[in-house]
């Protein structure tokens, strides 16, 4: 055997176990009775120190040195030659993370999010605290194992973005603001309620779940490698491209939000069942750092893909105009008073509020920068744990204009930092800027691409993000897929442009 294939071997058995632990949180999230909770925790913990001992093994340094002597001269650009030097590089990240690090935070992880749970329900930041600080210190003691040069938030980033710092983290975010405040202002001066509410009626959630998937199979979910349930917090999980699941929340009232979800983790399937079928069960489909079978690249190259979708495709004007009469079969009486535009401008309402997962297309990033920006002032010290509300109040009211009335409506509103998942935000708003560098290169790229969206289209874009984005899996990272397929890095210019044209339009304004 060579030394590629015993390596391949070696990596195939650590992604079975990876997609193993996959299928068991996703049971534990969708269909698992709650008095499976205990005994699935053992299931979970021990199926990940066997992934964990497998990855880190002295048999996987033997094997990495086998087969890079065995590559050596070949194209670096090459799937074999990219997946052996990631590996290499994850492989030397891991073993410097001390293995009682990890064993603490696994354990201390599950407490502190229940308790930060009581303390949104019970409005009682105190209580939290005292977790939050030793979430924190691990993060911490994190970085400084894995190692920076300029910022501590520059190692816990990395996990989730490695093409990202927080220097040039900065740098966008102050590019992002100097578009978004002026246009928000803009906006709020001029709005006024719509003429009528349609989220004041009810949608049966069969006929919404029904027009869900008619939309998710229309933009290219293949059911035969997928399927749709339920789930409080939407999510999309894979266990290799040919089993791509995802979730989504209903709302009898609230339509969007049913329909919404399905669309962004619809986004999220296709990048994985779009994944080269050579690179199942490979390095390239594997994320080493964060234990999870992904074919996607990096958080914010999903969220492009998510947000792409869902934003620009079905909160757009072409995407109403072609599916509204479809829409109304299912819901004749609900909306018979509407017509594509009410339905447009419904769907794209602007308002400053409080919390992040509510937020509409110019307010989201504003929340995301702020959480990014205290993550970085807590690990540097320049902000205290307990200083924390207020720094969130006021950053709330100088992007926003809102002040939380208390802290479960503010500081306390996301799960993220409970478990210790710094780092994990910037992905969110690069995924949005990214998102209209990809259209806008498809746009030059694909003939007549406008005509085939207008018309309901969706398989000339879906191909063109599939040759240039999916089919990689984590083969590039998020920059050099940007700069292959659209001859430029990370940068805000056609997602400013894309906001500014659209809410220009929808409220008005000159
Ligand atoms: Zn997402």
């Amino acid at each position: 055997m060579t030394a590629y294939a015993d390596f391949q071997n070696h990596i195939a058995e650590l992604s079975d176990l990876l997609n193993a632990i996959s299928i068991l949180k996703w049971d534990a999230r969708t269909q698992m009775p709650p008095g499976g909770a205990a005994t699935r925790g053992n299931q979970l913990a021990t199926l990940s120190r066997v992934a964990q001992a497998h990855f880190i093994s002295d048999k996987t340094a033997r094997i990495l040195d086998a087969v890079e002597a065995e590559i050596a001269g070949e194209d670096p650009d090459s799937y074999r030659v990219r997946a052996v030097k990631q590996t290499r590089q994850y492989y030397d990240i891991v073993r410097r993370i001390p293995v009682e690090l990890t064993a603490r935070k696994a354990t201390l992880a599950p407490v502190s999010e229940h308790v930060w749970s009581e303390a949104k329900k019970n409005n009682d930041f105190a209580s939290f605290a005292p977790y939050l600080r030793q979430m924190l210190e691990l993060a911490k003691q994190q970085a400084d194992a894995v190692g920076y040069e300029g910022h501590p938030f520059d190692a816990l980033v990395f996990e989730f973005e490695p093409s990202v710092n927080a220097a040039s983290l900065k740098v966008l975010f102050e590019d992002l603001k100097a578009g978004l405040l002026p246009l928000l202002k803009r906006i709020v001066a001029h709005d006024k309620p719509l003429e009528k509410d349609l989220w004041a009626r009810e949608y049966p959630l069969d006929k919404q779940k029904a027009f869900g998937l008619e939309i998710a199979q229309k933009i290219g979910y293949d059911l035969e490698r997928g399927r749709l349930d339920i789930a409080p917090h939407p999510f999309e999980i894979s266990f290799t491209r040919n089993d791509v699941r995802i979730t989504t929340r209903y709302n009898l009232n609230y339509l969007p939000m049913a329909l919404y979800g399905t669309m962004h983790e619809t986004g999220h399937a296709l990048y994985e069942q779009g994944v080269s079928a050579e690179l199942t069960r490979s390095a390239l489909t594997t994320d080493f750092l964060g234990q999870y079978p992904v074919g996607g690249t990096s958080y914010g190259a999903h969220e492009s893909q998510s947000r792409l979708w869902e934003n620009q495709i079905g909160r757009s004007r072409d995407f109403w105009n072609v599916h509204f009469d479809r829409l109304r079969e299912f819901f004749p009486e609900q909306l018979a008073d509407a017509d594509p535009d009410l339905l447009y401008r419904s769907v794209n309402r602007v308002r400053p509020s409080l919390i992040r997962v509510e937020a509409d297309e110019v307010t989201y990033n504003l929340h995301i920068m702020l959480r990014v920006e205290i993550e970085m002032a807590l690990l540097e010290g320049s902000l205290q744990v307990e200083d924390l509300p207020e720094a969130w109040n006021a950053k709330m009211q100088e992007y926003l204009g809102v002040t939380p009335p208390n802290d479960s409506k503010g500081v306390l509103q996301d799960v993220h930092w409970s478990g210790g998942g710094f780092g994990s935000f910037p992905g969110y708003t690069i995924g949005n800027v990214m998102s209209s560098q990809f259209l806008e290169a498809a746009h030059q790229q694909v003939a007549g691409l406008d005509d085939s969206l207008r018309r309901g289209e969706y398989a000339p874009l879906l191909t063109w993000l599939q040759q240039n984005i999916y089919q990689h899996g984590r083969a590039y990272d998020a920059n050099e897929l940007l700069v292959r397929s659209t001859s430029s890095p990370l940068h805000v210019k056609p997602y400013l442009a894309y906001l500014e044209a659209k809410f220009t339009g929808l409220y008005g304004l000159s």
